[in-house]
């Protein structure tokens, strides 16, 4: 078991949770009456955490490059292909596509997730998506956004942010998500996606009004460093505005960031496919930012297999430094579990198989040819296990994958209502 806290590793150790809480780990633990998961011989570890996920759309995987028979030709790119279909959205679209999100993540071990809606059309479209995370059992915040395509010179929706954020308790799903704003920024590097600066403080100042923390793309593209710099010299930063990629930020801006302490999400695999150059996550860590990873989106990621983006992470963490300690094992599984708990403010909550905090864990067979035999189990969560390999996801103390199969969940019917929503989003176009 790898407890992730300063427990360190218990072999063979027990977790015994009840009404949702992890009330005791450690070996032998004799309570009578309580249902055993065996996980003998198995991997457990707490379950991970996504930190920037743009949940919606799922429902366009395989889309990236454009979309034959729309005005989204091939090679049309992610951002057109996303603003293009992204405007047919319905409010039942935004629920499929969340719901495709929300089980893809339970089946590969993520029980928390941040969903960074950045198609919120109205009203509807917010609490499409939040009745499909509720319906999940998974851990979220929920970053309330724009519509994508929001004009430049407009505000976000301020007034539906109020009112959701008013209503909170009626969408927490008895506290498992946490509302956040998404913020456009000063919308980065192109001309015509600048944003003023009364428009953008008046967000920012807005979510904070209400207590929220904020999340905004940074410094993704090469010609959008420059952002942070912008950010800080409007005595913007601070520990409550998650800062997205950073690829190209400078050395200064990187300082400037972690003396604000501004938390980091990092998503390589999104980052690597649209051509923002490589994750600089081992720079982040010694400059001393609270970072996570995460899925971004699945339509330039392709899935969403944090597995595959701790072993990616560390790559090219180590290909950067030229050296092959740059980034330890152990080092990017924290990034996984509770230093992304962290940058999302959930670290006394999930992230560790800790007494006290709400039960999110996993369970990982090694019963499999690509993962066999028991050796060291952070490497082999990073290196060599995939999402087939999860036997047992927990979230909030509930079992959402149990014995390889979703509980939760008729997939073969979340395919094919998914399938059927897509069919409409492009008979619109
Ligand atoms: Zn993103």
């Amino acid at each position: 078991m790898l407890t992730m806290d300063s427990a360190g590793d218990i072999p063979g150790g027990d977790v015994h949770i009840r009404d949702g809480v992890i009330v005791a780990v450690g070996e032998n633990l004799d309570v009578p009456g309580a249902e055993v998961i065996d996980a003998a011989g198995k991997i457990v570890a707490p379950g991970f955490v996504d930190t920037h996920w743009h949940l919606w759309n799922t429902l366009l995987r395989g889309l990236s490059d454009g979309c034959p028979g729309t005005d989204t030709p091939y090679r049309s790119g992610y951002f057109k292909t996303c603003v293009t279909l992204g405007r047919q959205f319905r409010p039942r679209d935004t629920y499929e596509g969340t719901r495709l999100a929300c089980a893809e993540a339970i089946d590969a071990g993520i029980t928390t997730v941040h969903d960074w809606a950045h198609n919120v059309r109205g009203l509807d479209w917010a609490e499409a998506g939040l009745r499909s995370i509720a319906e999940s059992g998974l851990r979220a915040r929920f970053s309330y956004g724009y519509e994508t395509g929001h004009r430049n010179d407009r505000l976000m929706a301020l007034d539906d942010l109020a009112h959701v954020a008013a209503r909170w308790p009626a969408y927490s799903a008895g506290g498992r998500i946490h509302l956040g704003m998404a913020w456009r920024g000063n919308g980065g590097s192109n001309p015509a996606m600048r944003v003023a600066p009364k428009l953008y403080r008046e967000e920012i100042e807005a979510a904070r009004g209400l207590g929220l923390p904020v999340t905004v793309h940074a410094c993704g593209p090469r010609a959008a460093a420059g952002q942070i710099s912008a950010y800080a010299a409007d005595g913007l930063l601070g520990s409550d505005l998650q800062l997205v990629h950073l690829n190209n930020a400078s050395p200064e801006e990187i300082a400037l960031a972690a003396t604000a302490g501004t938390p980091v999400s990092v998503s390589p695999f999104t980052e690597l496919q649209i051509g923002y150059g490589q994750p600089v996550t081992a720079r982040l860590l010694a400059a001393g930012l609270a970072t996570g990873l995460s899925v971004d989106t699945t339509m330039l990621s392709g899935n969403a297999d944090m597995f595959a983006i701790m072993k990616v992470t560390q790559a090219c963490a180590n290909a950067l430094a030229y050296d092959e300690f740059a980034l330890g094992a152990r080092d990017v599984l924290r990034l996984a579990t509770i230093e992304g708990a962290r940058t999302l403010g959930l670290d006394s909550v999930t992230g560790s198989l800790t007494p006290g905090k709400r039960a999110d864990v996993i369970v990982v067979s090694v019963d499999a040819p690509n993962i066999g035999v028991l050796t060291d189990p952070a490497r082999l969560l990073v290196t060599a296990a995939h999402p087939g390999n999860v036997g047992t996801v927990i979230a909030d103390g509930r079992p959402l994958k149990r014995d390889g199969v979703l509980t939760g969940y008729d997939i073969t019917e979340v395919i094919r209502s998914a399938r059927d929503a897509l069919s409409g989003v492009l008979a619109r176009v």
